[in-house]
């Protein structure tokens, strides 16, 4: 394991669990929803990557809000640590615990509670799988304004909570814009209800936004509001080869131009990438194999005329072969090949798994300096690691991922802090969209002042006074033992 559990001392103000309140659990959730089954506790115990590992006794899956109230009241006064937990496909180290921490469980409140067709607007609870929800969608006519890799564990819950961005971020904008509402939970088991359906209510301040991003570390969300745009009938996804960098860069220019309100994704990877997913990942095939190409752009567009549409991109392809912005590209000719194109982008995690120990990195960083950073870490680490680069270019988010066969701390520390240091120097964040979890919950100076931290601790001592909820993550572990 490449945990950092080892740098964290388990705080001994944590009461540990005993008998009673166990039965005590099992009173509120009935024998059968409070889980002590070691199997079971294993796959809840590890992170997606395997590099995070608790050792959790209990697992709970409550099925309504008022058990999730009864819950925490419960445990905040035994101090009782809890980590709540959604798909599990968190890539910081967050939705596992790090010591014998409770784990709560969403997975069975996963009911969808309305759908309003004239607004789009869904309310639903907490533990829905991101691509249920989006089935369900498709078949009322609309979509969800988020995509990402993990849709088919991750949660709706787990989203808001680590506010996810994914695929189509550039053009619908992040879940502080699309989430109306939240129901939460507090750590001592008070029912916040801000599950509000309204596009616009300036009534003072707005704590939903409390939530979304928080990483669970301020109260358990378990209802959710979305805004739901309309399924567009046309959908065209090119895949493209760029020789460089810099025609990455200019070829978002100008997509965003020349495409402009239908340009729904704009994602990039560099060729050791696409080696890497052509190696590793069953089905994988590059569409321009005629010379591998040192760059490769996936671009999406979503509009409501097909011809016009169509036509658009054909103009933008064209000229940006003229202007030798693209060296080559392929426009997917139906559903099959467009999801062909996708899996070579979203695929990327999952064969960096299979191809050993990786060290993951999720930064926004300007565009202009963005590639100097994997070139950097490349030349750093020569031949022991194979250092990657992709990402969601359209928001300026680098995904650096250095995949190694076996995870080692001379090469970590080769890394970090450099990684860490030079993204502050930029003026970049060391998390754009996967959160701080227990990865990044010490170095968050390197993105925010201190003043800032201080009152972020001061809002967590305020609503999380025992510091019970998902304890060593999010602030350092300075400010919360
Ligand atoms: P978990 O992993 O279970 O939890 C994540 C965090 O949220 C933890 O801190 C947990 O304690 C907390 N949490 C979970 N549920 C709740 C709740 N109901 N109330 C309070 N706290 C809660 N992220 C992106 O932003 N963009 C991407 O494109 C993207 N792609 C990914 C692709 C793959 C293949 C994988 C594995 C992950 C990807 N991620 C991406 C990471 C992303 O953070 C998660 O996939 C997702 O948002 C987490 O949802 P989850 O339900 O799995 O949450």
């Amino acid at each position: 394991y490449g945990s950092l559990a080892g740098l964290v001392q388990r705080n001994p103000r944590f009461s540990k669990l005993n008998d009673d309140d166990v039965r005590y659990f099992e009173g509120i959730l009935g024998n059968k929803n409070v889980v002590q089954d070691e199997d079971k506790l294993v796959t809840s115990n590890t992170d997606w990557m395997h590099k995070y590992k608790g050792s959790s006794k209990l697992l709970l899956q409550p099925r309504t809000t008022d058990q999730v109230a009864q819950i925490l009241k419960y445990c905040n006064s035994r101090c009782l640590a809890v980590v709540p937990q959604g798909g599990n496909t968190g890539l910081v180290g967050g939705s596992v615990p790090v010591f014998d921490e409770v784990i709560i469980s969403l997975s069975s409140m996963n009911k969808i509670i309305s759908f309003d067709k004239v607004s789009g607007i869904l309310v639903c609870e907490a533990g829905c799988i991101l691509e249920n929800i989006m089935s369900f969608l498709d078949n009322e006519g609309f979509i969800m304004p988020l995509d990402l890799g993990a849709k088919g564990s991750c949660q709706i819950g787990g989203n808001v909570s680590t506010n996810a961005g994914g695929l189509r971020l550039v053009r619908y904008g992040s879940l502080h814009g699309n989430v109306l509402g939240v129901e939460a939970v507090l750590a001592n088991g008070t029912v916040l209800d801000m599950l509000k359906t309204l596009r616009k209510d300036n009534t003072g301040y707005d704590l939903k936004h409390l939530f979304i991003g928080s990483e669970g570390s301020l109260g358990i969300v378990t209802k959710v509001s979305i805004l739901t745009p309309p399924k567009l009938s046309s959908v065209n996804v090119a895949f493209l080869a760029c020789k460089d960098y810099n025609s990455c860069q200019k070829l978002l220019q100008e997509a965003k131009r020349k495409l402009g309100e239908i340009l729904s994704a704009f994602e990039f990877l560099d060729v050791q990438s696409m080696n890497l997913v052509l190696n590793h990942l069953e089905g994988a095939r590059n569409p321009i194999p005629t010379s591998l190409h040192n760059f490769y752009v996936l671009i999406e567009t979503t509009g409501s005329d097909e011809s016009s549409d169509k036509q658009k991109l054909e103009a933008f392809l064209l000229g940006s072969m003229e202007n030798e912005l693209i060296s080559d590209g392929v426009l997917a000719q139906d559903i099959n090949q467009a999801s062909s194109f996708w899996l070579l982008r979203e695929g990327i995690p999952e064969a960096l798994m299979k191809a050993g120990a990786v060290y993951k990195y999720d930064l926004s960083v300007p565009l202009e300096h963005m590639y100097n950073l994997v070139e950097e870490m490349r030349s750093r680490l020569g031949n022991t690691a194979n250092v990657i680069g992709y990402g969601h270019l359209g928001d300026g988010n680098l995904h650096l991922n250095v995949s190694t066969p076996h995870y080692d701390d001379k090469i970590l520390s080769q890394i970090e802090p450099f990684v860490y240091e030079w993204t502050s120097k930029h003026r970049g964040s060391i998390s754009a969209e996967h959160g701080i979890g227990l990865m990044k919950a010490n170095e968050i100076y390197y993105s925010k002042s201190l003043e800032t931290v201080q009152v972020m601790a001061s809002i967590k001592n305020l609503m999380d006074p025992n510091h019970i909820l998902n304890p060593y993550k999010v602030l350092p572990h300075s400010l919360t033992s």
